[in-house]
């Protein structure tokens, strides 16, 4: 049997009484960095073995651990912080078990995208993740998120915040957000406001662990229409002319001016 088992994100004492118990309980424990798991476990007198299951080694790994969960060990993964499978190593060892029919439990704890959605005070109805946001194609990241109803979450690195901050605010800079920074640990705070106020705030680059939440919004009224109909094309799955349609509607424009313009640009282009 497989348990992933969450661990604590900053706070060491984040660690439920089931999680310690299973990793008390297991045959062996495997890890993103077994220096790092080495503190978490000592802290809890949980002597066991521990290999390294990262990034690099997870597809090679894979074979063998099927192997030991097929032949009856008890097998716990986790990552140097949070859950598993979250922006962390073990989807592919899981997407496994399915098809395998090998058993395998979460034994749940903490998550930094839920611990900053819930901290942002934003609608946590629906909501959306995004992982980290990528280096290139931050721009269309950035349209895709302040497209989208909900909320979204993302993971972003502390040199490259402001950065990110600068793209909401080129196109929508009263957007409200939330900069949850060093959740659960001594210099934790969650800092909230238009992306304009968060951007100033930061006027040097922040230090820690940073997860990014953006209040979901619409669509946005500073996209010209090419882009508009590029984003609806591209991430809603709309043909050119559906687009088109759509856009014109969204614009409150006559449909004719839409296909006209993007007509004229095709010209422009030949
Ligand atoms: N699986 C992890 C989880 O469930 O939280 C996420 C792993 S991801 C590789 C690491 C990223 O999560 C960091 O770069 C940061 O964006 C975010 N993160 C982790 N711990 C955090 C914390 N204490 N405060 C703020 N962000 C954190």
């Amino acid at each position: 049997m497989l348990y992933l088992v969450s661990t604590p994100i900053g706070n060491l004492e984040d660690i439920s009484l089931r999680a310690i118990d299973t990793l008390k309980s297991c045959d062996l424990i495997f890890c993103e960095d077994t220096r790092r798991s080495s503190i978490l476990l000592d802290r809890y007198g949980i002597q066991k073995k521990l290999l390294s299951y990262h990034k690099f080694n997870e597809k090679k790994s894979l074979e063998g651990i099927l192997a030991d969960l097929e032949a009856g060990m008890k097998i716990a993964l986790i990552s140097d912080a949070g859950t598993p499978c979250i922006n962390d190593p073990g989807h592919i060892l899981v997407a496994q078990c399915v098809e395998k029919n090998i058993p395998f439990t979460l034994i749940p704890g903490p998550c930094s995208p839920i611990q900053a959605l819930v901290m942002s005070g934003m609608d946590t109805t629906r909501f959306q993740y995004i992982g980290f946001i990528p280096r290139n194609g931050t721009k269309k990241a950035i349209v895709q998120a302040l497209s989208y109803p909900g909320t979204t979450i993302a993971l972003e690195s502390p040199s490259r915040i402001r950065d990110t901050l600068q793209e909401i605010v080129a196109l929508d800079a009263e957007r409200r957000v939330a900069i949850a920074r060093e959740m659960t640990k001594t210099y934790e705070e969650c800092l909230r406001g238009t992306a304009k106020e968060l951007l100033a705030h930061f006027a040097k680059e922040p230090k820690g662990e940073i997860v990014l939440v953006i209040a979901g919004g619409g669509i946005l009224d500073n996209l010209t229409l090419e882009e508009l109909i590029g984003m609806l094309q591209e991430l809603h799955g709309l043909t050119l002319k559906e687009a088109i349609k759509v856009a014109a509607v969204l614009k409150k424009i006559p449909k004719r001016e839409a296909y006209n313009y993007m007509q004229s640009l095709k010209n422009l282009n030949n």
